[in-house]
Parts: C-alpha cells; structure tokens; sequence
C-alpha cells in the first residue's frame, strides 16, 4: 500500500475536530488497507510499531535525527536546527526543509507502508556501538525517497510526536464498521481485545477470518490481561449490601501502590502495568524472587508492589515508587528504595485459565502455590472473611494501621472479569480530607496560561473525565491549587509534549482555553462538593437539563496518575452515580437535623 494513502489518512485526521469524522476517516482507511498488513497499520495509527507490552520504543536522539534530515536534503545542521526551533517538532521541520529544496528525485522509489514500517522495525530492533551510525543510514535512505509531506509523518514515527490521539475503543468501534458493518460487534472485538491486549491481533483476525475467530482469542503467557477494576463504596454498609444476597465476603488490605501482572514462564518472568506496559525493567528484584520462588513452570499472577522502609518494615505512598521509573541506575535505585510484591490474584496457571474460577477458588490457589515462601518480598494480602459490618470495621483499623488506603472487598462467587470495572470488587477507603468520597482521576485537555508567580506556565488546567460509551473526554473542572512550583515545572514539559493546535477531536469543552492538549495526562484531584454546571460538559442533561456536572474547591494531591491511561480516568457515569450518592448523604443529614 502506498505510504501516500497513509499520509492523506493522517492529514485529514489532523484537521478534524470531530471525533464521529475522525471515526469515519478511521473507517474508510481500514477498508482501503490490505488484510496482510492491517496490523501494522493499527499499531502506526497510534503511533506504535507493536503493542505496549511489547516494550519496544524507536530510540533516536533528537541529534542523529537532525543529521538524518540533512544527509538526503544537504542541507546544514544549524539551519535545521533554527528550523527546528521555531516548528518545535522534527516532523515539521523535516517537512518544511524538504518543501524548501524541492521535490525529490524522479527516479526516487516510490514509498509504501511496508517499507516505512520494515525500516522503522528494523531502527527499533538495532542495539549496540554501531547501531546509530545504521540508524542514520536507515532514517536517510526512507527520506530520501520520500515527499515532503511523507517526510513529516515518517519523522513524527521515529520522535514518537505523532499526536492523533486516537483511542483504543475508537479503533475497536472503527474496525465493528470496517469489517460487519455493525457497530455493536464491537463488543465482541473488546472481550477479545480484555485477554490479549493487542489490536493489531484482533484486527488482523477480524479482517482474514472474521468475527467468529475473534472469539477464539486466549489468555496467553506474556501477553497482558486487562485488568479487572473495582467500583467505590463510602461506607462498610454499603460495601455489605454490594455483595449480594451473599452473607459473607473477602476483605483484603488495599495497598497503596502500583499494580503488577506478573508473567512467568520457564526461564523468563515478565512484569506488567496497569496500562499494560513492560515494566520488567524497573523491577528486577521482584522479577529475581519470583522467578526463584514461585512454583510454575507458566503462571500469571496479580499483586501490587509497594516500597517500604527498609528499616522498619512499613509500607511508604505511591510516590516512592517513582523513583524506580528510571531508565539508567536501576541497581542504585533497587537498594535505595526498596519494594515488596503483594500477590491478591491468579489468572492462568500451567496452561490452565483461571479467570472462570471464583474469587475463593483462586485465592485457595494463590496460598497453596505460594504456601512453601516465607520470603518477605514475596508476601500474599492480608485478607479475611468478613459477615458483618462490624467485621469490615475492625479489618479496615487494621489496614490503616499497617499504612494501606483502604480495604478491598470482594464476592465470594465472582470470576475475574478483564477490563471490567463493577460491584463484584469494591474498594473502601479511609476518610479523605475533602468531603466526597473519592479523588478523581482526570485526563488534562487544556490550559490557561500563568500570570504573577505563574507567567511562563501554566496557571489553570482543565479536566476532563472519561466518556466511555463515546470515547470521549468531557470537562468537569479548572484546576489552579494544590500544585508546588517543582509540579508545575514539570507539568508544563510533559504536557508541553501532547500540545496540539485546536481542541482535539476526543474533547468535549464549552470553553476557551489558551492551549490544548492530546488527552494523555492523569492527574488525582480532590474536590469539596459535585456541583451542577451550565459550563462544563461532563453529564450533561443527565441529572439536569443543559447543565453538566462540576467540581467544587478541586485541589492537585500531587499524584500524577502515570499508571493510568486516560481512558483509565474517572468515568461520566462514576462521577453522576458520586454526585448522587452525595445528594442522598445530603438528604439523610438533613432530615436528621430536621428530627
Ligand atoms: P484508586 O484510584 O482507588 O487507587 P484505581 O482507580 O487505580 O484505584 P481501582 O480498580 O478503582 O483502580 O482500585 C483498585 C486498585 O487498587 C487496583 O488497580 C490495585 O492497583 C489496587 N489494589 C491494592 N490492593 C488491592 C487488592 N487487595 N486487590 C485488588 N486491587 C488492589
């Protein structure tokens, strides 16, 4: 397939501040591509060679890049680099430069999809002394067959400033369309895309052997389920009344740290994120333990890592553990900040799923493979039967005491469900300092710029929460406090990295903003009250006509969420069923003031 097809794809996806548009476009592209490289062509439009899990990035230094523009063109490093300057991004400048010099030659070869992405694999998978030169030999030979305009996207590909911002479940309901005509069938695409994690798989099947093959997608070993997730519950009573008609219930310690899918095969053991990233990497030493501890030859297990003191055993907050975030001293930052993994579930073992397992035959599992460690980095969580509510209660001083956030309870009878975020778990966690009953997690889309202290960066954000049913981000709120100058600082260079020129077509916002960003970034934020709002769209008309929901006196807490992918943020149907709950706290209260 041309790589011109591509391009004309992208340049018309950058200009759409549709997101139904950028679907359509989505669509038509899918259908054009060829079945034999449809993959491929999934994981370019979000920018990516292979899935996250994959753990392969291009890897270019920003100054063999600027040589790769100019050995084709020869034109001068310094005047690339003032171009450079002034664009901010190399795929412009690259662009820009080639427009400068003309067209390429005519007897340049014409450029297709699978060369570019041949190349670029071939970029990714070079390692070693010699290995920039090769880079840059590669990068200069694709350029120089290429059009101004292929130039910008194939030099985007290689810096990873490709910003279409294109969700996963906008390619699941694009491929629906592109391939049944349906796009309820895209239900069926996310069940299978829950255990594999791969959208180029699913995409590749659907299109060689149809829908019905999708369904045939398993767990496999090394590939990253997604993980189940809990809903929020504010008191013991209401978490007892979630369980059912069951008279009993797991509680576990919720620890407040990262969590880990742990792979483990033979004579490999792979960790991954949340986000279904490989985080092998900054891990080692729970690689190392469980590698040497847990008896299986093929196991996919769940726990949460947590960093403790080394000296006293207890278990520090979330943000010690980015200090493992490293890519260079990894062994300094092992000893320095140490972690333990704390295993609550089991998902496949020796060749076997167990995802249709209840939670209590699973966790019987988990204590008889790990029943011979009496390794302390190796640890299963805390947890017991609780009937009553007087039983949470007392599990739950318990866990406060031993530094966790909360309490995790789960039914007896549920199987774990991939991706799935319902009743079946719920969290339960100690009273926080602002009045409702949970931080929320939000995806930044925009900024207004600083002024006094703040000039030069940002002085407000806007948020948003996550529309899952449209695949849409949709403001709730304008975040000045809570942020210290060092966050500041480092939240303008990192968001300074997903800007875009106009409101990007995933955003939902009545209001101007200064700058707005590719949604991409998760910041925890706290909040006194739910408020109704003729501003903001997040539930809009969904409790009240025109008006959305809002967040009242919202405060930074200093997290930033980089486990969480945006679509991982606090959903429009989480945030209207808290604003409810919080109307019905405020009625109880009332008619008890009123007795
Ligand atoms: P939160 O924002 O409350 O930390 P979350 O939005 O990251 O939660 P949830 O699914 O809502 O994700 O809460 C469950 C999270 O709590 C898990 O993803 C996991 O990281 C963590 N956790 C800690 N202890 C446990 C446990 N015993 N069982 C399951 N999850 C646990």
């Amino acid at each position: 397939m041309d790589f011109s097809i591509l391009v004309d794809a992208f340049e018309e996806m950058e200009q759409t501040s549709s997101r139904l548009a950028l679907t359509d476009h989505l669509v038509s592209l899918l259908r054009k591509t060829p079945t034999n490289i449809i993959d491929r062509v999934v994981y370019l439009i979000q920018g990516k060679l292979y899935p996250d899990y994959e753990g392969i990035e291009l890897g270019l230094a920003q100054k063999l890049a600027i040589q790769a523009i100019s050995l084709p063109t020869g034109v001068d490093i310094n005047t690339i680099e003032e171009v450079y300057r002034k664009t901010g991004d190399l795929g412009d400048t690259a662009a820009e430069i080639m427009k400068s010099k003309g067209q390429t030659t005519l007897f340049a070869e014409k450029i297709t999809v699978e060369r570019v992405y041949l190349t670029l694999d071939k970029i990714a998978r070079l390692s070693g002394k010699r290995s920039q030169e090769a880079k840059l030999r590669l990068v200069g030979s694709l350029l120089s067959d290429a059009t101004a305009r292929e130039s910008r996207y194939i030099m985007k590909f290689i810096m990873g400033t490709l910003r279409l911002g294109i969700g996963d479940y906008t390619v699941l309901d694009a491929l629906a369309l592109a391939f049944t005509g349906n796009k309820s069938n895209k239900y069926t695409l996310e069940v299978a895309y829950n255990v594999s994690s791969d959208l180029g798989t699913v995409a590749k099947l659907l299109a060689t052997s149809g829908i019905g093959s999708v369904t045939k997608i398993r767990i496999t070993l090394y590939k990253p389920v997604r993980p189940m997730l809990a809903e929020r519950v504010r008191t013991p009573e209401e978490a007892m009344e979630r369980m059912l008609k069951d008279k009993s219930a797991g509680a576990e310690f919720k620890l407040d740290g990262e969590r880990v899918q742990i792979h483990k095969g033979k004579d490999r053991v792979d960790l991954f994120s949340r986000r279904l990233e490989k985080i092998t990497a900054h891990y080692p030493d729970v690689s190392d333990v469980v590698q040497k501890l847990v008896e299986a030859n093929e196991i996919i297990l769940e726990g949460e890592v947590v960093a403790i003191n080394a000296q006293t055993d207890e278990y520090l907050p979330f943000q010690e553990l980015m200090h493992r975030r490293r890519k260079y001293g990894i062994k300094e930052a092992v000893e320095e900040y140490p972690v333990v993994i704390n295993l609550f579930d089991v998902l496949y073992f020796n060749g076997e799923d167990k995802t249709s397992l209840t939670y209590l035959q699973r966790r019987k599992l988990i204590e008889q493979i790990t029943a011979g460690l009496k390794n302390q980095k190796v640890r299963v969580v805390s947890q017991c039967i609780v009937k009553n509510i007087k039983d949470i209660e007392k599990f739950m001083a318990s866990a406060i005491e031993h530094g966790c956030e909360g309490v995790m309870i789960k039914q007896l009878a549920s199987t774990y469900r991939a991706g799935a975020r319902e009743f079946a778990w719920v969290k339960l966690k100690r009273e926080y300092k602002s009045d409702i009953a949970d931080t929320l997690d939000l995806v930044i889309v925009g900024a207004l710029y600083g002024r006094g202290r703040r000039v030069g960066k940002y002085g407000a954000l806007l948020v948003a929460v996550y529309d899952s049913k449209a695949d849409m981000f949709r403001s709730v709120s304008k975040v000045g406090t809570g942020f210290t100058d060092l966050h500041l600082e480092q939240l303008y260079k990192s968001l300074e990295e997903t800007r875009v020129s106009h409101k990007h077509p995933r955003v939902n916002a009545g209001m101007q903003m200064d700058v707005w960003f590719e949604p991409e970034i998760v910041i925890e934020v706290s909040a006194s009250e739910i408020t109704l709002s003729p501003s903001h769209t997040a539930g809009m008309n969904s409790i009240r006509e025109k008006y959305g929901l809002a967040l009242r006196f919202p405060k930074f807490t200093g997290k930033v969420r980089i486990d969480k992918k945006p679509e991982d943020a606090t959903t429009v149907e989480e945030l209207i069923s808290m604003y409810k709950r919080q109307m019905k706290a405020i009625k109880v209260e009332e008619t008890k003031k009123h007795q």
